[in-house]
């Protein structure tokens, strides 16, 4: 089947052909680790592990990367200004590396509330400055980049005619952009950092041009270079980083591999919260951890926040929040149904059109998201599964072809990973068991008696016979 994605760079929807056949190289761009991420972010990294979820599913040997920026990112993606970990650190009164490796661990502990599929690499900035400094050199050599009096170092756009095309920002637009904060150091006011030399920045390093930093641009290129190579397939992040991010790691890459970079750039639009931008003055930050200590789970905020298309801006509020939390909810309650109705139920006739369905809704759902990750018709397809299941499994239906069709669709958006095997039966679902077998036992079926007794038994109910039926407790309790 076709995979189609809109592409930043060619503003198309075209097809997606990896480099390799069967194989995927992917980097997201991660976060600034000077504030925890706010769910916004989190909106963005989200887009990063449905493509993994779903290009795996299809079949596809997926390797991804998501770097953390813990250096050289400026106040407002500026070329001046104070950087982000260090303007953090000075208000909390720590260092800059203490407050890079505390939002790390926050960054992580979110991801795991949110059950991300763990990257196969998390570069930090500061741990690859080897790798941009050889970078810069070959930028250097090729002549594109050029040191000035202060010991800066600048890539020179008026050597890569392409930029702008990503951002489709015309040069002219550009200099008018730019001249916003005129640098007389610079030979065009659109060049931009690559080595900063700043005596009062806490982290620092030796470099052929002085002790000094890495621009923010700079890091993603090498990092993504030494993990993915000069040429890789897909590259995402939020709307803001299509310029100047994107832009400048486009022409610091292929300037210095004389390649072509990424081949199809991916970008999710801003969520919004209460219809407004997040900020802190409006108090309408919510990160993880906060609407987790409100008792929230992480799969609601995972639907909440993947229910709409990348491209669509997404308005979150605590009501559409509780409303992810009640069709999970109704999404376990079918899970741990289907769950154990799978493991016990016969065969019928009613089995071979249950799996005739079940092969339609598995392709729809695929087709849906192979049309540029079309959630909406997707997670509308998972819905219509649901209630297939609901109605089919009670009457014979194949409730394990039911029950293997909703986990493959719940692992595409993440849902329901780890928490239904680990769900107890509901009272009323022990009950209905206990009755079944009780019939089985009062038809002499002891196979059936002993099945039902053993599924229980794997769910922690233990069964205690006695002359007017069975009791039961919770094993261990
Ligand atoms: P930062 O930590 O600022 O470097 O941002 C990390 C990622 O989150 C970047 O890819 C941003 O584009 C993205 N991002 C920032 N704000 C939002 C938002 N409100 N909604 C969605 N993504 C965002
Ligand atoms: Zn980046």
């Amino acid at each position: 089947m076709p995979i189609r994605f809109h592409n930043t760079l060619t503003r198309r929807i075209e097809e997606f052909v990896p480099a390799t056949p069967g194989e995927v190289r992917m980097y997201h761009c991660g976060p600034t680790v000077y504030s925890t991420p706010h769910i916004g972010n989190y909106r963005t990294f989200l887009l990063g592990d449905l493509l993994r979820r779903f290009l795996e599913w299809q079949g596809y040997k997926v390797e991804q990367v998501m770097n953390l920026t813990d250096v050289g990112h400026l106040l407002e993606d500026a070329e001046e200004g104070e950087d982000k970990l260090e303007a953090a650190a000075r208000k909390a009164r720590k260092t800059a590396w203490e407050i890079a490796e505390h939002y790390a661990q926050e960054f992580f502990a979110g991801l795991e509330f949110l059950h991300f599929l763990p990257a196969h690499h998390y570069p930090r900035a500061t741990t690859h400055v080897p790798e941009m400094i050889a970078m810069i050199e070959a930028l250097e050599q090729r002549g594109y980049a050029y040191k000035v009096a202060s010991g800066n170092v600048y890539f020179d756009i008026s050597r890569f005619p392409a930029y702008g095309r990503l951002s489709g920002n015309t040069a002219e637009e550009l200099e008018a952009g730019a001249r916003i904060e005129i640098n007389p150091e610079k030979r065009d006011p659109r060049d931009f950092a690559l080595w900063k030399i700043d005596a009062k920045h806490q982290m620092q390093w030796d470099s052929p041009w002085g002790r000094g930093f890495p621009g923010w641009h700079i890091e993603c290129s090498a990092m993504s270079r030494k993990y993915l190579g000069e040429s890789f397939d897909l590259h995402t992040g939020g709307e803001d980083n299509v310029f100047p991010h994107h832009e400048c790691e486009i022409a610091q890459s292929e300037a210095a591999s004389g390649k072509p970079f990424v081949r199809y750039w991916l970008h999710a639009r801003h969520l919004l919260v209460d219809s407004t931008k997040m900020s802190k003055r409006l108090g309408n930050v919510h990160t993880a951890q906060s609407l987790q200590s409100l008792g929230h789970s992480g799969d609601a905020l995972r639907l909440a926040l993947q229910k709409a298309h990348y491209r669509e801006p997404l308005n979150f509020t605590l009501a559409s929040l509780d409303e992810a939390e009640r069709k999970v909810a109704r999404y376990r309650d079918t899970g741990v149904r289907l769950r154990d109705a799978a493991a016990t139920a016969a065969a019928t006739e009613a089995a071979a059109s249950t799996r005739q369905a079940v092969d339609g809704l598995r392709a729809r759902f695929a087709e849906a998201l192979a049309d540029d990750l079309n959630v909406s018709v997707a997670l509308a397809v998972l819905d219509e599964a649901v209630g297939e299941a609901n109605r089919r499994a009670p009457h014979g239906g194949d409730a394990a072809a039911l029950f293997g069709l909703l986990r493959e669709l719940w692992g595409v958006f993440g849902l329901l990973q780890k928490s239904l095997e680990s769900t107890p039966l509901a009272d009323a679902d022990i009950l209905a068991l206990i009755a079944e077998r009780d019939a089985a036992r009062k038809a002499r079926d002891w196979k059936r008696s002993d099945e039902l007794r053993d599924l229980l038994k794997q769910r922690g109910i233990e069964l205690l016979d006695g002359k007017d039926g069975a009791r039961w407790r919770r094993s261990g309790r």
